[in-house]
């Protein structure tokens, strides 16, 4: 069975029974926290739980490495539309030991999309635009850093209220343990 046809089977069985009801909550998270996080998939259930998060808990926003790169992308509409309208209060960047995008190369990346077909043209499209497109793709080098360097452009921003605490975190993604590599009760 494909991929989609056995979640929608699925999906069918848990709409019937019901097994929607544990889960009933609201929109606002309880805890008044958004966080950032890495899709890296050790952490889907790993995260949560390390921290004792439950549904209704929490905003959780998700990048490739829980970067926060532009100003005015759209994980930073996220964490503003978090705290303005979703009555979040405070905003937790956690990075992950471990990390695909650490060390990330674009080199190698642009070679795999030339090998499934993407044109000279395609990827010239980006140098026509102004876009430095190896420097779109690059990771970080150090998870610590670039996890002190996501939390200074959210505190910095100049939209984020100066009283919203930002905390920097990193998780090993084998034990859960977490690391603060940036206090936000301490600005
Ligand atoms: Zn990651």
């Amino acid at each position: 069975m494909k991929l989609l046809d056995e979640i929608l089977q699925f999906n069918n069985e848990f709409v019937e029974e019901k097994r929607y009801e544990e889960f009933t909550t609201t929109k606002f998270p309880n805890k008044r926290m958004v966080l950032l996080t890495c899709m890296d998939t050790r952490l889907v259930e790993l995260l949560p739980r390390a921290m004792n998060i439950r549904n209704g808990d929490v905003k959780i926003v998700k990048t490739a490495g829980a970067l926060v790169t532009h100003p005015f992308g759209s994980i930073m509409r996220s964490l503003l539309v978090a705290v303005y309208e979703l009555q979040a209060e405070e905003v937790f960047i956690i990075g992950h030991y471990d990390c695909g995008m650490s060390g990330m190369k674009p080199d190698s990346m642009l070679e795999s999309m030339r090998k499934r077909g993407k044109s000279e043209e395609a990827l010239d499209t980006f140098t026509y635009s102004g876009v430095d497109v190896r420097e779109w793709l690059k990771g970080f080098d150090n998870v610590e850093e670039s996890v002190v360097h996501s939390v200074h452009m959210v505190k910095k921003h100049p939209l984020m209220p100066n009283d919203v605490p930002v905390h920097g975190l990193v998780i090993e993604p084998s034990t859960g343990e977490l690391k603060v590599v940036v206090n936000g009760y301490d600005d």
